[in-house]
C-alpha cells in the first residue's frame, strides 16, 4: 500500500505512460518505462522524508512575520542526476540565467505565488512564508514533473511525446498547488478525496494561466499542459470538456476522464490511486460550470468559493458530495442565499450529477 500513503504528486498519471509503453517505439517508449520505474523509486524516497522530523521543516521557512510577506524563489539543476536538490542555479531576485528551465520555473512560480497572495491574502505554499524550492533538469529526458512533499521536480520530457515540463504555467501552478493543498485540507491522495485533491491543482492551474493572462471566462482554454503534451490539438486535461484532451492521441490513447457521475470510474487503488487523474475531471467539470454561470475572472468569484472550501472547508477523507456542499455553503456565506454564485454553484454540481 506503498502508492497510498506515500504519493508523489505527479503531474503525468500512469496510464498514459503504460499507453507509451505498450503503443510506443524507441526514445519515447524507453523514457515512458524509465518513469515509471523511477516513480517507484520516487515513492521509497518520499517515505523517508515523511519520517524526518518535522524541526526539518523550520530550514523551509524563512522567519516570515504576520505583517511582512515576501517571494523567496530557490531553482536547482539536478544536472540529469536524480539527487534533490542539485546545485544552486539561480536565487530570489538574481537576473535571468538564460536556461529555460531554471527561468520559467522561477516566473511560473512567481505567477502563482502572485495569484494566491494577491488575490486570496495567503502568503506562499503554508500561508508562513515558505520558500519555494524546485529542481529542473530531473533525471534523463525524464516524463514527469512532481511535488514530493517538500518541493517542486521537472523532467526535460523525451522531446518527441513530451516537452520539458516548465513549459506550461499551469504544470507549474498545479504542482505548487499540491502543497498548498497539503497545508489546507490535506486532501488523501486515493479515490476521491484524491481525485478532489487533484482537482483543485488543476483549477487554480488554470487560474493563475487566466489570471496572468488577464483572460475572462469565455477566452480561458480552460487546458492543463496544452504545451507539455507535444502536438498542437493535445494537452493533458481539459476542465471544459474532460475525456477531449488528448483524444485520437496515436500513442497515448483517448482521455479516460468523465466529466460526470455517469462515467465515474470505479477503479482499484493500484490503478492511478483508485482514480485520482480520471474521476477529477468531475469536478473539473463543475468549476468550469460554475466559472461559465457566474461569469467574468473566474479567480475573483468562483475561485474564492473554491479557495475558501479548500481552506477551511474540507478534511482529508472528502468526497465529491461534500466538497459539493461545502462550496455551496461557502458561496452563501460569501454572496448570500439564493444569490446568482449560490445558484450557479449548485446547479454545476447537479449538472456533473454529484447532487
Ligand atoms: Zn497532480
Amino acid at each position: 500500500m506503498e502508492y497510498v500513503r506515500n504519493p508523489i504528486m505527479c503531474v503525468i498519471p500512469p496510464y498514459m505512460l503504460d499507453s507509451i509503453v505498450e503503443k510506443g517505439a524507441g526514445k519515447a517508449r524507453a523514457a515512458a518505462l524509465k518513469a515509471i520505474k523511477q516513480s517507484n523509486h520516487l515513492r521509497i524516497q518520499r517515505s523517508a522524508i515523511q519520517e524526518r522530523p518535522r524541526g526539518d521543516y523550520e530550514v523551509l521557512v524563512s522567519g516570515i512575520t504576520a505583517h511582512t510577506c515576501k517571494i523567496t524563489r530557490r531553482v536547482y539543476d539536478a544536472e540529469h542526476s536524480e539527487d534533490l536538490p542539485g546545485s544552486h542555479a539561480r536565487g530570489e531576485g538574481d537576473p535571468p540565467v538564460k536556461d529555460p528551465c531554471v527561468d520559467e520555473a522561477y516566473d511560473g512560480a512567481g505567477d502563482t505565488w502572485g495569484l494566491y497572495h494577491d488575490v486570496y491574502g495567503r502568503c506562499s505554499i503554508d500561508d508562513r512564508g515558505m520558500v519555494i524550492d524546485q529542481t529542473v533538469h530531473f533525471g534523463e529526458e525524464f516524463d514527469n514533473a512532481f511535488w514530493n512533499g517538500e518541493q517542486m521536480v521537472y523532467g526535460d520530457g523525451d522531446g518527441e511525446l513530451f516537452a520539458r515540463f516548465t513549459m506550461d504555467l499551469d504544470i507549474i501552478a498545479h504542482e505548487l498547488t499540491h502543497g498548498v493543498t497539503q497545508y489546507e485540507a490535506a486532501l488523501r491522495y486515493w479515490y476521491q478525496s484524491g481525485a478532489l485533491n487533484e482537482s483543485f491543482s488543476d483549477v487554480f492551474a488554470s487560474l493563475v494561466k487566466q489570471y496572468k493572462l488577464h483572460q475572462d471566462v469565455k477566452k480561458a482554454d480552460w487546458l492543463i499542459g496544452a504545451n507539455v503534451l507535444i502536438g498542437e490539438e493535445y494537452a493533458l486535461r481539459s476542465m471544459k470538456a474532460p475525456g477531449t484532451a488528448f483524444q485520437g492521441h496515436p500513442v497515448i490513447g483517448d482521455d479516460p476522464q468523465p466529466a460526470t457521475m455517469d462515467d465515474y470510474q470505479e477503479l482499484p487503488p493500484w490503478q492511478d490511486n483508485g482514480g485520482v487523474h480520471i474521476n477529477s475531471g468531475i469536478p473539473n467539470q463543475a468549476f468550469y460550470l460554475a466559472a461559465m454561470e457566474i461569469g467574468g475572472y473566474a479567480w475573483e468569484k468562483t475561485g474564492l468559493i473554491w479557495y475558501r472550501t479548500l481552506c477551511d472547508k474540507l478534511g482529508k477523507d472528502a468526497n465529491f458530495v461534500r466538497a459539493a456542499m461545502a462550496t455551496i455553503l461557502v458561496a452563501k456565506e460569501e454572496y448570500g442565499s439564493g444569490s446568482l454564485e449560490e445558484k450557479a454553484v449548485q446547479k454545476a454540481w447537479k449538472d456533473v450529477k454529484v447532487l
